[in-house]
């Protein structure tokens, strides 16, 4: 079997009692790869982020096809093991941190995982450090900018050090100092990440590849300058080519 960090087979899905949302979605994600999943609004972009980390239910009927995160299945016996290796952002950090402290928020993942005091201790330490937040352990998570909040739900994601990243719109509502230095950590990251996102700018500087989804099914997927320097194929998704790519 080839090496994928991710793999989606045939994947449909419909909230119970809704339409198909994806439908007969393939795709895989090599090792290291940064891959940026784009298409207008209501594309399907969250549901099937969500999907990667067994967020949604995995069950017949709403369900067909797999998910395999390491050649792992996505099943609700392999739920803890999945979510242990797929690291999830969500877009709005008021759905993430939920401890009064920092250090509770970023610790939480690794005490799940059951280190020792001391381990959970190191990786705090070194996943704040790795945000740019060293000193903010004490910190209420309350009073922190929306850039720092996005920050620390980083950390809490690389305190369980996931192979894989699952981005959820990282940067919207971000100034451009705290785009930046989200860039530059995710820069940083060696495993595999997908990141939702309508920065199309950022995904020309940070993406190897792109998936193209609109209503639900995967319309285009390759090189990321192939995909987005492609005018006729954006126009007809909604989207528009980014300035890096237009010709000057
Ligand atoms: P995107 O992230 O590309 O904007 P979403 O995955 O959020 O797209 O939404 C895809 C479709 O699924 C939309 O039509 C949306 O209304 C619907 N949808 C999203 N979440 C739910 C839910 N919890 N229950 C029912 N329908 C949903």
């Amino acid at each position: 079997m080839s090496e994928s960090a991710v793999r989606v087979e045939h994947l449909s899905f419909r909230y119970p009692g809704g339409p198909d949302v994806l439908t007969d979605i393939s795709f895989t994600i090599a090792p290291g790869e940064i891959i940026g999943l784009v298409g207008p609004s209501g594309a399907g972009k969250s549901t099937l982020l969500q999907h990667l980390n067994g967020l949604l239910p995995s069950k017949l009927p709403e369900f067909v096809g797999q998910v395999c995160i390491d050649n792992i299945p996505v099943a609700r016996q392999t739920i803890a093991e999945v979510r242990r290796r797929v690291g999830f952002l969500f877009q709005d950090p008021d759905d993430q941190l939920f401890c009064p402290t920092v250090f509770e928020d970023v610790a939480f993942g690794p005490l799940n995982l059951g280190l020792s005091d001391d381990e959970v201790r190191q990786r705090v330490r070194d996943s704040l450090t790795s945000v740019g937040l060293a000193d903010y352990e004490p910190r209420s998570t309350l009073r922190l900018s929306l850039g720092e909040r996005k920050r620390v739900c980083l950390a809490g994601v690389f305190a369980c050090q996931p192979s894989v990243l699952a981005l959820d719109e990282p940067f919207s509502s971000l100034d451009p100092r705290a785009r930046r230095k989200l860039i530059a950590i995710l820069k940083q990251f060696s495993g595999s990440q997908i990141i939702a996102t309508h920065d199309l700018d950022i995904v020309v500087d940070l993406c190897h590849q792109v998936l193209l989804l609109d209503g639900g099914q995967l319309r285009a997927a390759g090189q990321t300058r192939d995909i987005l320097g492609n005018v006729a194929l954006m126009e007809r998704h909604g989207l528009e080519v980014p300035w890096r790519l237009r010709p000057k």
